[in-house]
């Protein structure tokens, strides 16, 4: 179907960016909108398709951030786009709850095939990653009889009251806005560019850190579940080393504890498995997703062993409008392009190109200290060359510099010195290569 969006997918730039009309605009935002919200890019959309945005100014920009790793088949995707012009013409909501409607069962069908594992399983929907991830820890807390849930430095799982006190990171998640939820236990994330211990032994000396920490600061028989990000988001794409997740998921098994993958950011083709725990066969008892799972519409999932997630009572979770059947028919859209494109196979041969363009831009400027991810998730940590001193004002002037020439590129990392890819899986290899280009003469000007 062809739709009002599509564009050339050129990048092509006509005015500076932002040009005068997001200027003004950006001036509204100020006068009506709340100052608590941030901006990264001062540039207002107007349309966009697959990975090129259209702003005010008719400035045609690579969309390397699919909207933090929401529209994984491409903004606007044709599948998404006719599914949810039918949903709304048929009905926009009924609340499942009162009056269930088929397409919110077909996507819990969906996500029970896709998580891993051979075992019976049960899903429930909700709005955004943070209340999925809610819904995640009163399950597990309700099955086990347990309270405490242990989380990781460096991870983020969302800004509502409880999630807050599962984020590792202060500024800006945190400041101020306490108190927060009891019964929250961080331990170490082995981050292994920065891990100070010895490397070879990273995986072992973890799980003896964190296991040391649990059973001598909680004891296990109190903990409901361990919760991690199987490759941390806005901490920086962190990517965990080898027999760390199995070794952990074993561990759960071994003492009753729920091992709870958050795959909010890592999920849907993004790391080239559907999900990114797959890469070493691990099996959550509870996955949880929310961004690409909608193909651009809100929507949100907890999918998990059935005897755990049937053991709320009845009307213990829930929600007016969680699994709105417009948001349902979106992503039945999603998932359906997911599978029959193979985005799988596009996110590894973007993880190629992208990857190695990257390394090629990390031999030639020092201030790439690692690249890192896997499939098209990938990042890269700027420091001060010659040490591994974060180097946050080497990012933001690469970022700018990328801005003001048509590629919007994400940032993250608790010090603020990651340049995180995330583009849309359907993104041609000749935006990849014009983005390297781009990101290369960024570099050339520090
Ligand atoms: C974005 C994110 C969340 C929160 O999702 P929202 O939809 O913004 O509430 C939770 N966990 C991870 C890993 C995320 O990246």
């Amino acid at each position: 179907m062809t739709t009002l969006t599509n564009l050339e997918q050129v990048r092509r730039v006509v005015t500076a960016i932002p040009g005068p009309k997001s200027v003004a605009a950006i001036q509204r935002r100020a006068e009506a909108v709340s100052g608590g919200l941030g901006l990264t890019f001062p540039v207002v959309i107007e349309r966009a398709s697959d990975a090129i945005m259209l702003d005010l100014d008719g400035n045609q920009i690579i969309d390397m951030g699919s909207g933090i790793g929401v529209v994984n088949v491409g903004n606007s995707s044709s599948k998404v786009v006719e599914r949810v012009i039918e949903q709304v013409q048929a009905f926009t909501h009924t609340c499942f709850t009162v009056a269930p409607y088929l397409n919110y069962i077909e996507v819990c069908e969906a996500l029970n095939r896709l998580a891993p594992g051979t075992h019976k399983k049960k899903s429930m929907l909700a709005n955004s990653g943070a209340e999925a991830v809610e819904n995640a820890v009163k399950i597990a807390r309700h099955y086990t009889k347990r309270q405490a849930i242990v989380v990781f430095e460096h991870a983020y799982h969302g800004r509502t009251n409880l999630t807050m006190a599962l984020n590792a990171k202060n500024m800006p998640y945190k400041d101020g806005f306490g108190p927060f939820a009891p019964e929250i236990y961080r331990v170490p994330m082995p981050y292994e560019y920065r891990w100070l211990g010895p490397k070879e032994t990273i995986t072992e000396d973890a799980i003896e850190m964190i296991t040391h920490k649990i059973e001598k600061e909680i004891g296990a028989n109190n903990v409901a579940a361990i919760l991690i990000e199987p490759i941390q988001g806005e901490g920086g794409f962190i990517v965990p080393p080898l027999g760390f997740l199995p070794a952990l998921s074993k561990y759960c098994t071994d003492n009753g504890i729920v091992f709870m993958a958050d795959e909010v950011q890592s999920g849907f083709a993004r790391t080239g498995n559907m999900f990114a725990i797959e890469s070493e066969g691990v099996i959550p008892d509870i996955l949880i997703t929310a961004k690409a799972l909608g193909g651009g519409l809100p929507i949100a999932g907890v999918t998990g062993r059935a005897e755990i997630m049937d053991s709320s009572h009845v009307s213990g979770l829930g929600g007016t409008f969680g699994g709105n059947p417009v948001s349902c028919a979106a992503a039945l859209g999603a998932l359906e392009t997911i599978e029959s494109e193979d985005l799988i196979g596009r996110a590894r041969h973007i993880g190629d190109v992208l990857g190695n363009g990257l390394l090629a831009l990390a031999a030639k400027y020092p201030v790439i200290g690692e690249v890192r991810g896997r499939g098209a998730m990938l990042a890269i940590e700027l420091i001060k060359p010659g040490t591994i001193e974060p180097n946050s004002d080497a990012m933001s002037k690469v970022l700018k510099y990328c801005m003001a020439n048509g590629v919007f590129i994400l940032s993250a990392g608790t010090y603020n010195n990651v340049i995180r890819f995330l583009p849309p899986l359907v993104i041609t290899d000749d935006l990849l290569m014009d983005t390297l280009t781009v990101l290369d003469e960024a570099f050339a000007t520090l």
